[in-house]
């Protein structure tokens, strides 16, 4: 099969577009609360310094918001001060409680994004806040009073929004709308939401407020895994910022990660972002240090096997070309492609073996060292980084063309 393009993602890139006329490629923005979300994962706690460095990364990175909460601890104000003088190109906004006392110190933190939140539906407001509906609109209400009256650009996350009743959650949104706040985050806190859920859900909110006024953020938990799915979800219904937390940790199991997210708003969704795809792996390291969670061996993009080739039949193909198996140049993301040798390894891999090696390859060779590589039974034995030399080593030297079936 020919392709009609030199781009072998050709026709995936055709079927994610399918009678849409490109309408949808419009740009995406991205609010990372690692310094928020991401601190409220179980055991991560980071230091002032650490906190200031991941601003610096993450503006440096090019995302559009960074979260940080001042009211958790003195320290947290102190770090989420230092950051505002920093002067970083991305907003850094401010996240509190809807309640005028946490406003308060955001402002003294001299925030100009404050996000305030608010649980609202039946189960938040009779388990957590113990307030009636109307209670919760007056309160949430009076502070998005307070936030403007200070001049401030603002914020309202309808927490649990997914699980509130219609009525009252436009209700909500439009009073929000009406005051100005800038921007209204329609969380699914529990995620219990399938895509075509959280389309709808967002798409209902969308059409019930003033555009010009206000703009809609999603924040996806990954509960049964389809964060980042949800997410992109919502935004195709209107929404236009992602929340992530680099790694994707967050309560729980977390929101979205920012690599994942990254990678598919450029790919695959063509959203015109002024990233740095290039740091995702060693933001995601240094976020490993600091928390000493490891990052998983098979996460996508910054994982160790993202870009990891073992069968032998893979092998041979990444060998002459790496877009048979990846989507993108791993270097695109700071990672690096790796190829395995071992039980899997086939003729083809046992060939480039002995190549590198620098020993004879012929095909009797090749199927001697395969066999005698399965009936070790050490599973892989040799993994190596596929660097540019190495690869042209391996495609200048090997002389023996293995039939690439049935590996
Ligand atoms: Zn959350």
């Amino acid at each position: 099969m020919s392709l009609k393009s030199d781009d072998p993602n050709y026709y995936a890139h055709h079927y994610n577009w399918v009678g849409e006329n490109g309408q949808q490629k419009r740009r995406i923005r991205i609010l990372d609360s690692t310094l928020r979300e991401g601190e409220q994962h179980p055991g991560v706690s980071f230091t002032i310094k650490q906190r200031i460095q991941i601003a610096w990364m993450l503006d440096s990175f090019g995302v559009d918001q960074i979260e940080i909460s001042p009211v958790v601890s003195p320290d947290h104000a102190v770090a989420t001060k230092t950051i505002i003088k920093q002067g970083l190109r991305a907003d850094i906004v401010a996240h509190t409680r809807a309640i005028k006392s946490d406003v308060d110190i955001a402002i003294d933190c001299g925030a100009t994004w404050v996000a305030t939140y608010m649980g609202i539906s039946d189960i938040h407001l009779s388990a957590k806040l113990k307030i009636t509906r109307e209670e919760a609109k007056t309160r949430a209400l009076e502070v998005a009073d307070y936030i403007k009256s200070h001049g401030l650009k603002s914020r309202f996350t309808m927490e649990d929004a997914s699980r509130t009743e219609p009525a009252f959650l436009i209700e909500m949104c439009k009073e929000m709308n009406r005051r100005g706040i800038e921007r209204i985050s329609i969380p699914d806190t529990v995620g219990i939401m399938r895509p075509r859920g959280m389309y709808n859900l967002v798409k209902m909110i969308y059409d019930s407020i003033d555009k010009s006024k206000t703009s809609l953020d999603v924040h996806c938990h990954n509960d049964i895994g389809l964060a980042l799915a949800n997410a992109l979800s919502g935004c195709e219904a209107g929404a236009d910022q992602i929340h992530t937390t680099i790694d994707g940790f967050g309560e729980r199991t977390g929101i979205p990660s920012l690599s994942e997210t990254s990678v598919a708003l450029t790919l695959v969704y063509k959203s015109n972002n002024d990233l740095r795809l290039h740091m995702l792996r060693d933001l995601s390291k240094t976020i490993s240090e600091y928390t000493s969670l490891p990052i998983p061996e098979s996460k996508p993009v910054v994982g160790d096997s993202a870009y990891k080739h073992k069968a032998g039949t893979h092998l041979a193909a990444i060998l002459r070309n790496p877009a048979a198996y990846e989507i993108i140049d791993p270097k695109l993301v700071g990672n690096r492609r790796k190829i395995v040798f071992g039980e899997l390894a086939g003729k083809n891999g046992a060939a480039y073996l002995l190549t590198l090696l620098g020993l004879e390859t012929s095909k009797h060779e090749a199927e001697t060292l395969a066999k005698g590589l399965k009936e070790l039974r050490m599973g892989d034995i040799l993994e190596l980084y596929l660097d540019d030399r190495l690869e042209r080593k391996i495609l200048n030297d090997a002389p023996v063309k293995v039939s690439a079936t049935k590996e």
